[in-house]
Formats: structure tokens, C-alpha cells, sequence
């Protein structure tokens, strides 16, 4: 599925258009999912794709939601980012392309990863209690 700028325009808020599809980051503990505890999936909030799951989130207390490993490898995919002076790995969307964060190498075990993540690119669905 490509979207143009005009469709994402459409379907997205001006905060998830920013970050998704201009790269974007938002400030820090100002996101509705840095200190979410709840159960459940995170997926794209451009396209649904399954990105990052609660048991792998922890709390790294830099104020963005943190997650030591994406649910699949394959559903995220990895830039080079010279940007801002800094040597950093950005994160995507493999299915859509949208901006998600970036990933670092100080996270815990057993990855020691860690996916920094901007709320506004992410929609919560908590597990149904069974
Ligand atoms: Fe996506």
C-alpha cells in the first residue's frame, strides 16, 4: 500500500504525520505510552503493522516508551542516521516506512537494545482479559 503525502495527511493527526512522515520526535515524557504498564500490542499508527509488544517494554527513564526487542525483526526496519550531528540508527515501519525512533545499545538483557519510540507513532491495543 503507497500513500502519498496528501493520503498520510488524511489519515494521520498533525502530531503522527509529523513524526511518521517527517521524522519527527516528540518531547519527552509528553507521550501517552512512556509510562504505559498495560498489557498488550503496540502497532503502527500509520498502518497496524504489529511492532513492539508489553513484554518487552521497560522503563529506561529517558521519557519515550523503550522496548528491548521488536515483536518481529522483519516487521521493523533499520537506517543510518547522520542527522543532528549524531551517528544513530533510525527505526521504521517495514511495512509503511513511517519514522518510529531510533535504537540504541545500552538497553538490558537479553537484547541490550533499546527501541526508542515516539508515542504518536504507536496505537495500544491491551490483551482482552480472558
Ligand atoms: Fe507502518
Amino acid at each position: 500500500m503507497k500513500k502519498n503525502k496528501i493520503d498520510w495527511k488524511k489519515t494521520l493527526t498533525k502530531e503522527e504525520f509529523h513524526i511518521l512522515r517527517e521524522k519527527g520526535t516528540e518531547l519527552p515524557f509528553t507521550g501517552k505510552y512512556g509510562d504505559n504498564k498495560e498489557r498488550g500490542i503496540y502497532r503502527c499508527a500509520a498502518c497496524g503493522n504489529e511492532l513492539f509488544s508489553s513484554d518487552t517494554k521497560f522503563d529506561s527513564g529517558s521519557g519515550w516508551p523503550s522496548f528491548w526487542a521488536p515483536i518481529q525483526e522483519t516487521n521493523i526496519a533499520k537506517k543510518t542516521d547522520d542527522s543532528l550531528m549524531m551517528k544513530r540508527i533510525e527505526v521504521v515501519c517495514r511495512k509503511c516506512g513511517g519514522h518510529l525512533g531510533h535504537v540504541f545499545d545500552d538497553g538490558p538483557a537479553p537484547t541490550h537494545k533499546r527501541f526508542c519510540i515516539n508515542s504518536a507513532a504507536l496505537h495500544f491495543k491491551k490483551n482482552k482479559k480472558k
